[in-house]
């Protein structure tokens, strides 16, 4: 079974691929297909973002698409970063920049609390499925690890340990990405077993 992972972040697309080992499901990305289309991001929410970027590939191949729209949502912050996680700190934003940005907004901050979100749109048949997932955290004083992306290097776990300190196979069994893609897996395998 081919589906369409309709993101451009390779991260997201290793670790979804991780997740997927072993199944009978081959994930094709876009940079499999050499598309360098950008989907402009307009939605106010991870969910509407989810659905216009799987939308937008469904209406460009016809394959079952999986598109995820996920982010950092801080409590103090007012739920910021929020959608607007990749390019919080600017049109030339950097994984770093965005992680120096929210630390120096939390300087004197007591409550640390972090949420990760992930919103995952399936399309297959024109039909519409969504999926969430959540991972709740703290947010460091300092930028550590090398592992991840995004605000890995800034987001304590429950364990104690940050997610750049975790590889791929360790994220994926608590990452807010695997949480939802899990429910999606748990969807589409049901799907197979009442169409055999
Ligand atoms: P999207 O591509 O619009 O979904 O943007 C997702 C952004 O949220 C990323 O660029 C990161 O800044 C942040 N983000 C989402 N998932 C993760 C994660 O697993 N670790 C760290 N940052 C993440």
């Amino acid at each position: 079974m081919k589906i369409l992972f309709a993101s451009h972040n390779e991260h997201k697309a290793k670790e979804v691929k991780a997740m997927l080992e072993g199944t009978e499901i081959e994930l094709i990305t876009l940079r499999d297909l050499g598309d360098l289309d950008m989907v402009p991001e307009t939605g106010a929410t991870f969910t509407q973002n989810a659905t216009i970027k799987a939308k937008y590939y469904w209406n460009k191949y016809h394959l079952p698409v999986l598109a995820d729209d996920s982010g950092l949502i801080v409590e103090v912050l007012g739920d910021r970063p929020g959608v607007y996680s990749a390019r919080y700190s600017g049109s030339d934003a950097t994984d770093f920049k965005n992680n120096q940005k929210l630390l120096a907004e939390m300087k004197n901050e007591k409550n640390r609390i972090g949420r990760f979100m992930c919103i995952i749109c399936y399309i297959r048949d024109g039909e519409y499925y969504m999926f969430e997932g959540k991972l709740e955290g703290q947010i460091a004083y300092d930028i550590e690890g090398e592992q991840g992306f995004g605000y890995d290097p800034i987001f304590i776990t429950p364990s104690g340990k940050r997610l750049s300190e975790m590889n791929l196979h360790a994220k994926n069994k608590i990452s807010h990405r695997a949480n939802a893609l899990e429910k999606w897996l748990q969807f589409v395998l049901k799907e197979k077993i009442v169409n055999e």
